[in-house]
């Protein structure tokens, strides 16, 4: 017999009202589809004649791939959904008892599990999926980054063919833009991050609609690139991109209550606030600033020889 069309409707909403009610802490895109090719397009436009200039011709390519990772999000490729949602937000509420944080990856995943092992309410908080591994998955692409340029740097020196690691290069920078921008959007780097949890002295919204608003919704109809671009400036060198992009995340979670009074006073509601407009269009060009920043130091530490003495590592397998 058919399904009547009433019946398919039902069925419609406990399908929807199942997605949205089981929907994981990491359904929410960062930015959005158009603050991330903002971010990705202004730090493209800002890379200085000192860097090659097929990259900064390719600011078509990198602001496509702002949103790149968001599009792994999608059930019809599971592996990959799983695998790297994680990486795009980190709890650094989870981590305050480990400073500072480790730079391998995997030691810090022990250090979790230590942690988890020790702990008896809510022990899976402390789980790597859980806790989140953006630091490590942005240091990650800005290390594959780093390779292709010294590999460009090589090829040009023994007078070989450039295009294909100049293709890998406007890849791994537009890679790294995703991840950069999600850094400095406030609730990717809290346990506050859709909805105030635990004591809230002030009163802020516990409904889970916070993140979105924010980032997608208000930044989609009220913010351009143009609004932010002039606030970012030529890029520096950082001395220590870990420590320095670790220090950036402290800076985003730092901002967390912001986000939530800007949005308690109606600040994202609509055509917003001029106290939100401001506020987010710093965090726009606070992301667009470090990714830029990061291209430059990868360009210049690509030039540098390899460390004489290289940390020691397990023999590969
Ligand atoms: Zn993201």
């Amino acid at each position: 017999m058919p399904a009547t069309p009433k019946l398919l409707r039902r069925c419609l909403i406990v399908v929807l009202l199942t997605v949205f009610v089981t929907l994981p802490r990491d359904f929410a895109f960062a930015w959005g589809n158009e603050g991330h090719t903002y971010i990705n397009r202004v730090a493209a436009q800002r890379i200085p004649a000192t860097m090659p200039l097929f990259l900064r011709q390719a600011a078509v390519e990198i602001a496509y791939l702002g949103p790149e990772p968001d599009r792994w999000r999608n059930p019809a490729e599971l592996a990959l959904k799983n695998a790297q949602e994680p990486d795009h937000f980190i709890d650094l509420e989870r981590v305050a008892w480990l400073d500072p944080l480790p730079q391998d990856r995997y030691e810090f995943y022990r250090r979790l599990y230590e942690k988890q092992a020790a702990t008896s309410d809510h022990a899976d908080d402390y789980l790597p999926e859980h806790v989140g591994l953006q630091p490590y998955i942005t240091m990650e692409v800005y290390g594959r980054l780093k390779a292709a340029f010294r590999e460009y740097r090589a090829l040009q020196t023994a007078h070989k063919p450039t295009l294909a690691v100049q293709r890998a290069i406007i890849f791994y920078a537009g890679w790294l833009g995703h991840y950069v921008a999600d850094g400095s959007q406030p609730l990717h780097t809290t346990i506050q991050y859709n909805g105030w949890v635990g004591p809230n002295p002030n009163g802020y919204t516990t409904e889970h609609g916070i993140h979105g608003l924010f980032e997608a919704t208000y930044v989609a109809a009220n913010i351009a690139a143009k609004d932010f671009a002039p606030m970012v400036k030529a890029p520096t060198r950082l001395t220590d991109p870990f420590h320095d992009y670790l220090a950036y995340l402290n800076s985003s979670r730092d901002l967390v209550e912001n986000v939530y009074a800007l949005e308690q006073g109606g600040g994202f509601r609509g055509k917003g606030s001029p106290a939100a407009r401001d506020f987010t269009v710093h965090r726009l060009a606070a992301g667009s600033q470090m990714l830029l920043n990061l291209w430059y130091t990868a360009w210049l530490e690509s030039a540098e020889p390899n460390p004489e003495h290289l940390p020691s590592t397990p023999a590969p397998k």
